[in-house]
């Protein structure tokens, strides 16, 4: 999402979350809070933590077409988002 999507997202609101290393997974969460530094603090449910990310980490939904963000292509490749999507976690 853009910079000026993630400033209108209030607290409670669920977003999809890359994880920071290949293969980016992508994750449900929900917005805790908005950081001073743009970031956006989120509680991953499946993760059982909270991380901070920068907009062009999130999502408002899982993605159709991914072609406007790498982390979805790099992801697509191995199927992350579908496994996401069936509710299985994947292999660590
Ligand atoms: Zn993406």
């Amino acid at each position: 999402m853009t910079d000026e999507e993630l400033r209108t997202i209030e607290p409670g609101v669920g977003v999809f979350w890359h994880e920071p290393n290949p293969p980016y997974h992508l994750w449900f969460g929900v917005v805790v809070s908005h950081e001073p530094t743009g970031e956006v603090s989120i509680s991953i449910p499946g993760r059982g933590r909270l991380v901070r990310a920068r907009s062009d980490r999130l999502h408002r939904e899982v993605p159709t077409d991914a072609v406007a963000c790498p982390l979805c292509q790099a992801g697509r490749t191995t199927g992350a988002v579908d496994r996401h999507r069936s509710g299985q976690s994947p292999t660590e």
